[in-house]
């Protein structure tokens, strides 16, 4: 047994030092960024903030509405190959979607489900990201599955998680991957931390899987715990080149729910709920590591993304980054003496 006893942070725990900037205007912040990835070798210029592949979150109404933005949106799994090709037909662009995966299915010759990720790439060759999602990282059969993905398409971008230390980040990007999804129990919906003990603080295990993964020429994606658009600041000033949301997307028109009384239902994709909705099997030794949370319908997801995107625009002028790119090298964080989301709530 060992202790470590350098201190980890949440987002919560600090703030972003302000800092003279040449900045006039909040405009003049270039919000997109333009990647090289490391194995696609794929160029692609985006606005960095992407869409979860949870239910509720990574729909085809969501992406028709962040490919405006040109923001990516990581398909849910659970769509059957007509819902594809109807979204398809409904004016959704290729260039911003990801089709998600777990371990299970894929290879299966004779797999009777069909919405399998090789049904979907077969189908439409043309979409560029596969995410190869697993609540646990650390597996080597999580390992053997991405090799096999990245030699059966050498030229797609990999975006593989979750994991949440610098020597797993390297292990995947090592491994094929090109953009590593961090990110061990930080979610809105996440219930690992209290049911495993498992976890680091989602600001300084971003600083560390960001250092990682650019010391081997990949690149991170912070995937949860943010709560506010400064949590997603922060993720950035911290190294991370994406940052992924599910919760603060959640619960809009785009989110395909039910709304009742002005209220919807977002669950998390490892809860009781999601096993039942997609009628997965709960193993009698697993425990559910997810929760089901009731939200104010917020109507279209459009004016969230104003306050999100609004509010990193903000920050970049406060700490002198022209670029979101530049966020990084102009963040000094400074840590508080009470949580920050706690001062906001009062
Ligand atoms: P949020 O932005 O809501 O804080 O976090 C979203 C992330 O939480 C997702 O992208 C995913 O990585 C994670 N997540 C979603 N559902 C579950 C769940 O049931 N259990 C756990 N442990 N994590 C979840």
């Amino acid at each position: 047994m060992r202790i470590e006893t350098d201190i980890k942070l949440d987002y919560q725990d600090v703030l972003l030092k302000p800092k003279r900037s040449k900045l006039s205007s909040r405009k003049e912040v270039l919000m997109e960024r333009e990647f090289k990835f490391p194995h696609s070798g794929l160029k692609f210029n985006t606005l960095p903030i992407m869409a979860s592949n949870m239910d509720g979150v990574g729909t085809f109404a969501m992406a028709k509405v962040l490919q405006k933005r040109k923001m990516l949106t990581v398909i849910r799994k659970h769509y059957s190959i007509d819902d594809w090709k109807k979204a398809f037909k409904n004016d959704l662009d290729h260039q911003y979607i990801s089709v998600c995966t777990g371990i299970n299915q894929m290879w299966e010759e004779d797999a009777i489900d069909f919405n399998t990720l090789k049904k979907v790439l077969d189908e439409f060759p043309e979409i560029p990201f596969i995410t190869i999602d697993v609540a646990n990282g650390y597996h080597q059969n999580f390992v053997d599955f991405i090799k096999q993905v990245r030699d059966s398409f050498p030229y797609k971008t990999i975006i593989a998680g979750n994991v949440i230390t610098a020597e797993m980040t390297e292990e995947l990007i090592l491994n094929g991957v090109d953009i590593v999804k961090c990110g061990i129990g930080p979610g809105s919906v996440c219930t690992t931390r209290l049911m495993t003990g498992v976890g680091i603080p989602q600001l300084s295990g971003m600083i560390e899987c960001a250092d990682a993964a650019h010391g081997v020429g990949g690149l991170v994606i912070a995937d949860g715990g943010c709560v506010y658009p400064g949590d997603v600041a922060k993720a950035f000033g911290a190294g991370s080149d994406f940052v992924m949301l599910g919760g603060m997307l959640a619960g809009h028109d785009e989110s395909e729910g039910t709304v009742k009384d002005g209220q919807i239902e977002f669950y998390g994709m490892s809860s009781d709920t999601a096993m039942s909705i997609h009628g997965s099997e709960k193993a009698g030794y697993r425990s559910s590591e997810g929760k089901l949370v009731t939200l104010q319908h917020r109507g279209s997801v459009e004016d969230t993304l104003v306050e999100i995107i609004g509010g990193v625009r903000s920050a970049c002028t406060y700490i002198g980054a022209k670029r979101i790119k530049d966020m990084p090298k102009c963040s000094t964080f400074v840590r508080v003496n009470q949580q920050v989301n706690t001062v906001f709530d009062n």
